[in-house]
């Protein structure tokens, strides 16, 4: 098993306010599994991505990554697992303005340790596979919102992470190049690729094998899409 979620729980409290934003998840995700995680707007999905990602620590619960029980990992341990296992995409592309399509593609393969040669090589091919050959030099503004965010997945698969966590991925793009990004996802999945999709969008959901429905900080729900009839 990839990702192992016991009676986790998330509490954020500010002053004398206290919020449970996951209330005990229960959850587990395979290699190579195609998920969705929907839910409306204040329902626990950007927190649980977040501990999902090891950019943050759940209040209690149990989290085995890879067979590694996460919560026992120091924050150099967290950063080095997020560096080298796991992809991140954004709404928002989260490309730097100042960089070029390839030196925003290098960028996780510097932290990585590859050397300049082989750091370019590794981009190059990176955006090649996106389709970006030619845009290479480009900076992101120059770039439309569906060629921003291929740039964005050429930069979380750099490294070869295994796993990507992509938090609503098609809210900046309209539905054709939405669509674009979904097809291109499934296609990431037929390599290997394990991925987990945030969105509270349903279209978009279906592109998944699997969809969970959070809310109020519980699952609620968890099933093959339809048309798939993959065992879950
Ligand atoms: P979603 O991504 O589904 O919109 P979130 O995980 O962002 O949901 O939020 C779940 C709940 O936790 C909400 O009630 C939200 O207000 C609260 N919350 C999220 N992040 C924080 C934070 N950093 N500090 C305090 N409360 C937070
Ligand atoms: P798409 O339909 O592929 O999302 P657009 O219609 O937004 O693309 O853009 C068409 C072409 O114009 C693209 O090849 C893109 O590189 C280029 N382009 C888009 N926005 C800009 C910009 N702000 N500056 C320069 N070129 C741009």
């Amino acid at each position: 098993m990839l990702i192992e979620i016991k009676d986790l729980r998330k509490k954020y409290i500010m002053g004398d306010i206290e919020v449970e934003a996951l209330r005990g998840v229960n959850l587990n995700i395979q290699q190579n599994e195609f998920v969705s995680i929907m839910g409306p707007s204040g329902s626990g999905k950007s927190t649980l991505m977040n501990i999902l990602g090891c950019l943050d620590n759940p209040s209690s619960g149990q989290y085995i990554f890879d067979s590694v029980d996460v919560s026992l990992l120091n924050d150099d341990e967290l950063s080095e697992i997020r560096n080298q296992k796991i992809g991140f995409i954004f709404q928002t592309f989260n490309l730097l303005p100042k960089l070029s399509a390839l030196q925003n593609v290098e960028l996780p393969l510097i932290y990585a340790g590859y050397d300049k040669h082989e750091r370019r090589e590794i981009a190059r091919e990176a955006l090649d596979k996106m389709g970006l050959s030619s845009r290479a030099d480009h900076k992101p503004n120059e770039l439309s919102g569906g060629q921003r965010q291929r740039v964005a997945i050429a930069r979380a698969l750099a490294t070869k992470p295994g796993i990507i966590l992509a938090d609503e991925p098609t809210g900046n793009l309209d539905s054709k190049t939405g669509n674009e990004i979904m097809a291109l996802f499934r296609e990431l999945n037929e390599e290997g690729n394990t991925i987990i999709l945030i969105t509270h969008e349903p279209e978009i959901a279906e592109y998944a094998d699997r969809a969970i429905i959070i809310k109020d900080g519980l699952i609620i729900s968890d099933k093959p899409t339809s048309g798939n009839t993959a065992e879950v």
